[in-house]
């Protein structure tokens, strides 16, 4: 059976997040505030140090979660849709799915996207191939990093790494598993997501899929999170949220512009 993402990491469009129960334990956002306070003026992270801490969180992140293997329904589709895509603007790309019911995708600073099955059930190849589109633009655009660099800073971390050294020490099974919590409740801001959507739109003209993917994708997920049960995150985030329904109309405005 299908379980959840261990973590979600640079959260697509604010779909739900839970943290998964292997955790047992929720972050002390006081402590966590406090150390980040005090973190801020301790440290400066370099470009090198974001570098190393990604690479590590993926290889935490595939640690704890049921990669796909490529002879499956959704490694097949995967290589169909990827398989020909191994760098964009500079950044070589892996690509991989998660066998996790969440509807969601990520990347990460070193290349690494990752799509959890979820997504894939829900969305067509060229929503999906939208979404990919995406999340490339959060780091294309080094929203990631920055992302990656707050929840370093939120994330008590630090603290357990210890807050005299100037250098990143290698991050631990548990201190990974912090920052991938403050990772977690890290937002995008409206401005950062609508230049993602826009990247979307140019991701799908160079790859010869319909510009209004992107729309569509964003519309599909607005239309999913009406029947959420709970009134979740993505609730709030979709149900004719006025800014969503804004960034439907600039995808589309965008794609407009593509269109013959
Ligand atoms: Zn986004």
């Amino acid at each position: 059976m299908k379980r959840q993402i261990a973590m979600i990491a640079f959260v697509l469009v604010g779909m739900s997040m839970t943290a998964s129960a292997q955790f047992g334990k929720k972050i002390n956002l006081g402590k966590a505030l406090q150390a980040g306070k005090d973190v801020v003026t301790a440290v400066t992270l370099s470009d090198a140090d974001i570098a190393k801490m990604s690479k590590e969180y993926m290889v935490w992140m595939d640690e704890h979660n049921p990669l796909t293997k490529p002879d499956t329904e959704y490694g097949k589709r995967l290589e169909k849709l990827t398989g020909h895509i191994k760098e964009v603007d500079g950044l070589k790309l892996n690509f991989g799915v998660y066998e996790v019911v969440d509807i969601n995708a990520f990347a990460c600073g070193d290349g690494s996207v990752r799509i959890c099955a979820g997504l894939m059930d829900v969305m067509t190849d060229e929503e999906v191939m939208a979404v990919v589109g995406h999340e490339i633009g959060h780091v294309v655009h080094t929203d990631s990093k920055d992302a990656m660099k707050n929840a370093y800073l939120r994330s008590a971390v630090k603290n357990a790494a210890g807050a005299t050294n100037d250098k990143v020490a290698k991050l631990t099974d548990s201190e990974l598993g912090a920052m991938a919590e403050a990772l977690a409740g890290a937002q995008y801001s409206q401005k950062q997501e609508n230049e993602a959507d826009e990247y979307g739109v140019e991701f799908c003209v160079k790859n010869g899929i319909d510009p209004y993917a992107m729309a569509n994708s964003l519309t599909k997920l607005a239309k999913l999170s009406e029947g959420v049960a709970q009134p979740s995150y993505l609730q709030k985030m979709f149900s004719s949220h006025p800014d969503t329904m804004k960034r439907i109309e600039r995808a589309k405005a965008k794609a407009a512009t593509y269109a013959k």
